[in-house]
């Protein structure tokens, strides 16, 4: 029978299992101390639990996580980590495969974090597109990707200060998964990071949205990326085609109302498709009545792909009709793109 992960249990579920099996609840405490605090998932080297309760864990649970089996590293630094996990593809036989791209900047360091392998949703700008979807990433596996940057960044004397879901997958999509991930990355007794350092890109899956905004106070940013629902359902035919532009925006505003501060929106400019200047000026008419703030992300090439990255003229004169409407819109160049490590570029092959 396939062992239980221990990465997978919150704090609350860990204390609960160590009552089962017969334990005082501080003993979950020594666990998460070691598991997220020492980044120490050897129960053998657990040295304050008793040899039996090294035992049982061993007996009944596992601590596998995601193995580093490549790494690209970009002229800025940007590194790009491929990650094996322990399961295999149906259809090739082949181990699945993840990538986490982590992005220093003067004052930081940043890691971008997969939720799922492949995706089901089949944005046409997007290399992960490509692969399909094969499965949903359980907690060990998401927050492997952490304990895995946060070993390299200890190497260094660096710390990890923040982290973004915008890898591959769709967040909202493992809904349970990233719950339970969230919980740990921000719970004292695990992680203890501040959910403010943390980022939870949608494509726009509206169920869940809600529910994720009132339990965690992360960040949360909304890929737009079209100024109309016609044009939306042309490039993330999928998610549009199920969340029409008016749901996705009321939900925005939920989220906007429960936060009390701007939305972010993510909008991908593609050359000639969406980075006109009238079209910058739909978006603004789009965003009236929302406290906004909007991410403008020149497109990112990979091969195959039919779309071009726009002049930088084009992505400025955009930039200037949203801010010119009092709209804050930041240009976010992406990292590592040399070593196709950039928004949209991810694609582990497996
Ligand atoms: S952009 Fe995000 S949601 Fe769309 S296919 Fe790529 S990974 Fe999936």
């Amino acid at each position: 029978m396939k062992k239980d992960n221990l990465y997978n249990l919150t704090p609350d579920n860990l204390t609960a299992a160590m009552k089962i099996a017969g334990e005082h609840a501080y003993r979950a405490r020594q666990i998460s101390e070691w598991l997220y605090q020492k980044d120490v998932s050897d129960v053998g080297l657990m040295s304050n639990l008793p040899a039996a309760l090294r035992e049982k864990l061993l007996a009944g649970w596992s601590t596998d996580l995601p193995k580093a089996e490549e790494v690209k590293t970009g002229a800025d630094g940007t590194e790009k980590w491929v990650l094996r996990l322990a399961t295999n593809d149906r259809k090739t036989g082949k181990p699945h495969r993840i990538e986490c791209v982590l992005m220093p900047s003067v004052d930081r360091y940043t890691l971008c974090v997969s939720s799922q392998v492949g995706c089901s949703l089949d944005c046409t700008f997007c290399a992960t597109a490509t692969m399909g979807f094969r499965r949903n990433l359980d907690p060990s596996e998401i927050l492997g990707q952490v304990i895995h940057a946060r070993k390299l960044l200890a190497e260094k004397r660096s710390r990890l200060s923040n982290i973004v879901f915008m890898g591959m997958g769709e967040p909202l999509l493992n809904f349970d998964n990233l719950c339970t991930a969230l919980t740990n990355l921000t719970a004292k007794e695990a992680f203890g990071m501040s959910p403010t350092r943390i980022t939870v890109s949608t494509s726009g899956v509206v169920t869940g949205l809600k529910e994720l905004a009132e339990r965690f106070q992360v960040g949360i940013a909304i890929s737009l990326n079209a100024p109309t629902g016609a044009l939306r359902e042309e490039i993330m035919p999928k998610v549009a085609c199920k969340y029409d532009l008016d749901s996705l925006l009321k939900a925005a505003k939920i989220v906007g109302q429960t936060r009390r501060k701007p939305v972010t929106f993510e909008y991908v400019l593609l050359a000639g498709v969406t980075d006109r200047t009238d079209q910058a000026k739909d978006l603004v008419k789009l965003l009236s009545g929302i406290r906004s703030k909007v991410n403008l992300i020149p497109f990112n090439p990979f091969q195959g792909s039919k779309f071009r990255r726009p002049e930088p003229q084009n992505v400025l004169k955009f930039q200037k009709v949203l801010w010119d409407a009092s709209i804050p819109a930041y240009i976010r160049w992406s990292h590592g793109l040399d070593v196709s490590a950039a928004c949209g570029q991810l694609a582990a092959r497996g």
